[in-house]
Formats: structure tokens, C-alpha cells, sequence
């Protein structure tokens, strides 16, 4: 139940549809620029009128903190930047449910005895700079110095400032991230929260395939080294090798013909591959499988294939104890893994940390099909609540 007059967590997210919102559908909100910073003054509003004081990191984190920032504090929070095209619960949906919960626990009159701080981590899908957890990685070192400084030269931060904050690190005495559920597990156990177990391993790699580049109409069929349609059978090989591995995804989500021509037989195909399994050496075994028959598939329309990792995430364990806890608080709820990535799962390397999931009907996730009732949006916001009452106690 909402205090009397306070928006609701669905009511906070309707704030927010008309920022970043993409004729083509759905929601575009990079993580840097014009609609970025216009989330951000939404948060820092919604925060301040709660009573909580906001401050920016810099990595562009942004912290509300209920009182004064100290260390070991109970924290909680998501992201407000979205996949191009993305839908409207994916990241916001852990924001508002965190600025309701904490802004409960005060009307409440509840007395912390550890600090609470709400966090929206900076560019977590990675789709204007291309790392995913991007502020959670920085914060954390997760990057080498470099490339972080690199990156944050790009995003408009102090280059000199950013990396590493052992301040920041230290303040997190825990954290916990509600999100939505990113598949239908829950739909299909016909219950409305989830703990987190985990997070399968993931990594991501570019494959070029490449050809002889010629004439479309006055090449004989027989006397092509067409890239494209070596890259087709690599795609099916991509689908068999994951079909054949239990619990297994891969994926081809880009394909660029070069040069791109209607005309023009290509000279090469450049594929994104993204492969997530159980553990790091199930996605090892995978690729492994990929590229081997994916060489053969290649070399059948006389092209050569290369493969190149291009990043990599070990599985993620979330903090038992600390699930084990929630889990009472919560009653007992199904505990899910995810292929997803989050800042959870950058920060678990370094913190106790726990993720809820909230119920998703259609099972979508990453488009505009994307949904939680508000009833399911409501009971995240009691989870989470409970949550914070008891590890602040
Ligand atoms: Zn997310």
C-alpha cells in the first residue's frame, strides 16, 4: 500500500515514458547525453522531494542517500538507460521500487541503523559506448586503466577521476537490485517474486568470414567465394552447437555483408556471437564447437573464418547467505538463475549481493513487449521493503 497521496512504483515509471521514448518503438535512452542527464534530473527531483541527498560518483553513478553517506550501507537501485528500442521496466523498474521502499520505511518512521542509499548505475546495457555495466566496472576496476580512462573520456567524465573508488566500494555494505524477470520463470511457477541464484557465464566474440569479392552478374555460381553464404551455414552451426548444449544460448544478433552492395558478391561477413551457458568452461566447450565446425562450414565456399574474443564474464554465484536470509524474509520464493548481465553481478565479485525478480508475463525482455501488472510491480516494491527493513536493522 501506498502512504496517502505518494505516487505509486507505477506511477513513478509513467513519469518516465516520455523521455527517450523511439518512434520506431519502444524506448532508446543511452546512457550519456540529452536524455540521459533528463533521467537523471527526474531521479535527483524524485529523490530529493523524498528527502534523500543526491550526489553523482565519477564513474556517473548516482547516489540518494537517506542522511549522510557512510560506509557498510544497505544499498539498493538499478538503471535508468535502456537498449536501443528497449521497454519501459528493464533498469527504472529496480529505481522506483527502491525510491518507494525507502520512501515508505521514512513515513514509516523507521530508524536505520545502518545507512540506506538508493544507486543508478551509469550505462548498464552498454549501447552508447559499447561495455555493458559500464559504471559498475569502472567503480569497481573492473577494466584495465586505460581502456577505463578511455571510456570515460568518451562519456564526458573527468578521465582523471574516474576508475576504481574504493570510497564508494566501501560505502556498499551490501546490495540488492530488483529487476524485472528477463524470461518466464516465474510466469510459469505462478508466483510474483524471485530471488536470483545466479548468472550464467557469458562471453561475446566477432567472427569474419571472408570471401573474394566480385561481380554479381558475370560470376558463374560455381567460381564464387561468397562470404554470405558461408556466414548462413556458420549461423545454423551457431544454432545446432547451443541446441545440442543443455541450457546453452548463442546468438547471432549482427551480420554485416562488406562492402554491402545489392549487386556485389561480399568479400566478407563480419557475425557478433554471444554465448552464455551454466559455467565458463560449458562456453569455452561451446565455441570451441562453433568454430571448428564453423572453419569446415566456411571453407566448403572456399572462405576463410577467424574468430576473436571480444569480452568475457565468468558465471556469477550470488551471495548465499545473504539469498538464504532474504529468502526467510520473503517466505520463500523460487530462486532463478539468469542469462542476463547486471551491476549485481559486477558488484557480487566485491560485495554480498542479491537481485529480485519481478514477474514478466510475456517473458520478453530488451523490446517494448516487455511487462510486470501493477499488482506484481506492488508486491516487488513490499519485497524489497521487507529487505531493507531487515538488513538495516
Ligand atoms: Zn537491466
Amino acid at each position: 500500500m501506498s502512504e496517502a497521496g505518494e505516487p505509486t512504483a507505477s506511477e513513478l515509471l509513467a513519469e518516465l515514458d516520455g523521455i527517450g521514448r523511439d518512434a520506431r518503438g519502444g524506448w532508446s535512452r543511452p546512457g550519456f547525453g540529452p536524455v540521459a542527464t533528463e533521467l537523471r534530473r527526474w531521479f535527483a527531483t524524485t529523490a530529493e522531494a523524498i528527502g534523500l541527498n543526491v550526489a553523482p560518483d565519477a564513474n556517473g553513478n548516482l547516489w540518494a542517500w537517506w542522511g549522510e553517506p557512510a560506509d557498510g550501507a544497505v544499498v539498493t537501485g538499478s538503471h535508468l538507460d535502456s537498449v536501443p528500442g528497449g521497454g519501459r521496466f528493464d533498469g527504472p523498474l529496480g529505481v522506483v521500487s527502491a525510491l518507494v521502499a525507502v520512501r515508505r520505511l521514512r513515513a514509516g518512521g523507521f530508524r536505520a541503523a545502518r545507512p540506506i542509499a538508493v544507486l543508478v548505475f551509469a550505462e548498464e546495457e552498454g549501447s552508447q559506448l559499447g561495455v555493458a555495466c559500464l559504471g559498475s566496472r569502472l567503480l569497481t576496476g573492473a577494466l584495465p586503466a586505460d581502456r577505463a580512462r578511455e571510456l570515460a573520456q568518451e562519456a564526458g567524465l573527468d578521465p582523471d577521476a574516474a576508475g576504481r573508488d574504493d570510497t564508494a566500494l566501501s560505502r556498499i555494505g551490501c546490495f540488492v537490485e530488483l529487476h524485472i524477470e528477463q524470461g518466464r520463470g516465474l510466469a510459469d511457477r505462478g508466483a510474483p517474486i524471485a530471488l536470483a541464484s545466479g548468472i550464467l557465464a557469458h562471453g561475446r566474440w566477432r567472427i569474419a568470414i571472408t570471401g573474394r569479392g566480385d561481380h554479381a552478374g558475370t560470376t558463374r555460381m560455381a567460381d564464387r567465394a561468397d562470404p554470405v553464404v558461408a556466414a548462413a551455414r556458420v549461423i545454423l552451426q551457431v544454432e545446432a552447437a547451443a541446441l545440442a548444449a543443455p541450457g546453452a544460448r548463442a546468438t547471432v544478433g549482427r551480420v554485416e555483408a562488406v562492402p554491402g552492395g545489392t549487386n556485389v558478391i561480399a568479400s566478407r561477413v563480419d557475425l557478433s556471437l554471444d554465448v552464455r551457458a551454466g559455467d565458463g568452461a560449458a562456453v569455452r566447450a561451446l565455441v570451441a564447437r562453433i568454430e571448428e565446425s564453423g572453419s569446415l562450414e566456411a571453407a566448403r565456399n572456399g572462405c576463410g573464418f577467424a574468430i576473436e574474443r571480444s569480452s568475457w564474464s565468468d558465471e556469477v554465484v550470488f551471495d548465499v547467505p545473504l539469498r538464504e536470509e532474504l529468502d526467510r524474509v520473503l517466505g520463500g520464493v523460487p530462486a532463478l538463475p539468469t542469462g542476463a548481465g547486471h551491476d549485481a553481478g559486477v558488484l557480487a565479485a566485491h560485495r554480498p549481493t542479491a537481485m529480485l525478480f519481478v514477474r514478466n508475463p510475456t517473458g520478453v525482455s530488451h523490446a517494448p513487449d516487455e511487462h510486470a501488472d501493477d499488482a506484481d510491480v506492488a508486491a516487488g516494491v513490499d519485497a524489497l521493503e521487507r529487505i531493507l527493513r531487515r538488513l538495516a536493522s
